[in-house]
């Protein structure tokens, strides 16, 4: 008889302390962020439109990726780096060319130090956002700094093929395209020259044993 008016007053107790807390959450102020009105990406942008004390998204956040070809060298190393196949490079020859970032400074190597150094330049550099699982390896492997997370996360597309983002546009392409076959001419002609070169001293030093 005991257990069973203890049951009656635990469940009383259990009630009113569920109810308590709700209760003293009406007299709390509500932080609610009108989004997507406020831009939430960052606590700048937050800060444009709304006054609390919520922030926007963390500086580390990992959200969709971003590629800056002016300090990318077309290595492929993030496409080697991410194990679920999302990034597709092609790359051919470029002019030689030592990469200097906004303010001119010689951009280095995140890992030897030494200034970066671009030979080969991208044609093709894609990558599916709707494949990719945001873990950030390929950031993380990329000398230069030239791929990384931003804290943009909105991507609606209708169709998966528009989640591909792409970073090299046909101009681009087809101007890096016309520039490597000049290299591979200017080459070809220099190694000619030098062959021919090589065979009219031999024909002189021919000449001048006889
Ligand atoms: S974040 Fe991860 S999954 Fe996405 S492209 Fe980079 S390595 Fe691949
Ligand atoms: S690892 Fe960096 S530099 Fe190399 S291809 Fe990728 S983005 Fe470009």
């Amino acid at each position: 008889m005991g257990a069973y008016f203890q049951n009656i007053k635990d469940g009383f107790t259990t009630a009113f302390e569920g109810m308590s807390i709700s209760f003293a959450t009406m007299f709390v102020r509500k932080e609610t962020v009108q989004y997507p009105e406020v831009d939430i990406s960052s606590n700048a942008t937050i800060a444009e439109k709304y006054k609390g004390s919520l922030m926007g998204m963390p500086e580390n956040y990992r959200g969709i990726l971003d590629v800056d070809l002016s300090l990318c060298t077309a290595c492929q190393i993030c496409q080697k780096a991410c194990p679920i196949d999302c990034i597709v490079i092609d790359n051919i020859k470029c002019d030689k060319t030592k990469l200097s970032d906004g303010d001119g400074s010689p951009v280095l190597n995140r890992f030897t130090q030494k200034e970066a150094l671009k030979t080969r330049t991208v044609t093709r550099f894609d990558i599916n956002a709707a494949k990719c699982m945001y873990c950030g390896l390929c950031e993380k492997a990329c000398p230069t700094s030239a791929i990384r997370h931003t804290n943009q996360f909105e991507m609606n597309r209708e169709s998966q093929e528009e989640l591909i983002l792409r970073f090299v546009s046909d101009d681009v392409k087809a101007t890096a395209e016309k520039r490597a076959s000049e290299i591979e001419a200017e080459a070809a002609a220099k190694k000619a020259a030098k062959a021919k070169k090589a065979q009219e001293e031999k024909a002189k030093e021919k000449g001048a044993e006889e």
